[in-house]
């Protein structure tokens, strides 16, 4: 994450941490900004030519044409000896993935009606110790080290929402559920295009059309 941000910058990207958008501003058919809540509590109005919506499980929050809600997903780590799990594996419930050090990551819970509910629980824990026990059975009383959560940005047909929206300036990129971070690079690509209003590939077409928001009868 540090690299992609450090690329990001010399690109000439500003990141605002802490900051939050509250509401958008619009004008006929055209999104003309936001206002944000920074860090400190100062409310700021930032303008935009474009905008691409890409807040994951807050999409809807947002702009609420967006059918998209969250998914929470809990994980864990233990750690166990250097090299004793050399590949993932993969269960009906759960995985692990370990990482050179011996840490092993164990994930990972799936909550359809969690709202956004923060926080680890204790059924969702014991879940996971479950899918430990029966996949690797000997690694039940190694020591967890930690445990955290997040929300899936869930969509009704399980697939993303990309490319334009009814707003002829403003996009969308989100409802990715469980493969986000798999598609981050396919995703970026093809927003940078569209919003640049580049040549598209055919397959490229098909994804958008595939993956439209139009698909959704709101
Ligand atoms: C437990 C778990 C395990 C997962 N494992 C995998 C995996 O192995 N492989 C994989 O590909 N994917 C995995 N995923 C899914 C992946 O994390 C998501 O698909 C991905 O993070 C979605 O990316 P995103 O950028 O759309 O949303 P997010 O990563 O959720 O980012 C949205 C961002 O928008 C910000 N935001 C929200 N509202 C506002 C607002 N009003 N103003 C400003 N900012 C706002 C949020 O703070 C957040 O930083 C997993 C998810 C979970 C929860």
């Amino acid at each position: 994450m540090r690299a992609l941000e450090r690329a990001c910058s010399l690109h000439g990207v500003e990141f605002q941490e802490g900051s939050e958008v509250e509401d958008l501003t619009f004008e006929k058919n055209k999104i003309t900004g936001a206002t944000v809540v920074c860090a400190t509590g100062e409310i700021k109005k930032i303008n935009c030519e474009k905008a691409i919506i890409c807040s994951g499980a807050w999409s809807k929050k947002i702009f609420n044409k967006i059918p998209v809600f969250p998914v929470k997903g809990q994980m864990l780590s233990i750690q166990g000896p250097t090299n004793f799990l050399k590949r993932v594996i993969f269960g009906p419930k759960t995985y692990l993935v370990p990482r050179d050090d011996g840490l092993i990551i164990v994930g990972a819970t799936v909550e359809k009606d969690s709202k956004f509910n923060q926080g680890n629980t204790p059924n969702g824990i014991r879940q996971l110790q479950e899918g430990i026990r029966s996949l690797l059975p000997e690694a039940i009383n190694w020591p967890q080290m930690e445990h955290w959560w997040g929300f899936r940005p869930c969509t009704p047909d399980l697939k993303p929402i990309l490319g334009k929206s009814k707003i002829e300036n403003l996009f969308i990129a989100t409802g990715h559920y469980r493969n986000g971070v798999l598609f981050s690079a396919i995703t970026s690509n093809l927003l940078l295009k569209i919003v640049q209003n580049k040549n598209l590939k055919e397959i490229e077409k098909s994804f958008l059309e595939k993956f439209s928001l139009d698909r959704f009868a709101i």
